[in-house]
């Protein structure tokens, strides 16, 4: 079975490279699954999992938007945040969620709603992630 090394990188430093025969994310566009042979090709991440199969062996990433780029034998994904299942705080990922569900119910004129909703949306991935629900 022909693979794909998977490289995943963020401000902070390299956090995954290690070769799978699968990768599945979620693009802005929408469902990517992408194969060994995959067309080149770049696109926009949404805050959500990236989900990786090779040959008796599975991983999964938390990410906070960012790009995938795509070559036949390659899969590099860019995002401001990265994170494995171990690599997740849950009880930070619990709290954020709780100040950013408050901020969002907060009826102040001066709540910043957009960023309010990031940091909501950050935190269930995260859960999510950490609880294997995606
Ligand atoms: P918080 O409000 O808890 O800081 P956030 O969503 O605003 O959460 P980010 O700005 O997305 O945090 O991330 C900042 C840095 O902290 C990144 O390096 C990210 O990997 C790390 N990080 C954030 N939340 C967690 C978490 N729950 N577990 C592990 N690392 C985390």
């Amino acid at each position: 079975m022909s693979t794909l090394t998977v490289s995943v990188v963020t401000p902070d430093g390299p956090v995954l490279e290690e070769a799978f025969e699968m990768v599945s994310c979620k693009a802005e566009s929408g469902e990517l699954g992408i194969l060994p042979g995959h067309i080149p090709m770049v696109a926009p991440l949404t805050i959500s999992s990236i989900r990786l199969k090779g040959e008796g062996k599975s991983d999964r990433i938390a990410v906070s938007g960012g790009f995938l780029e795509v070559r036949p034998d390659k899969v590099t994904i860019l995002a401001q945040s990265a994170e494995k299942p171990t690599d997740i705080d849950i009880d930070r990922a619990r709290m954020a969620k709780e100040r950013a569900e408050r901020r969002l119910q907060d009826k102040q004129a001066d709540i910043d709603f957009k960023r309010a909703e990031l940091a909501l949306k950050r935190a269930i991935n995260r859960l999510d992630v950490y609880e294997n629900n995606f």
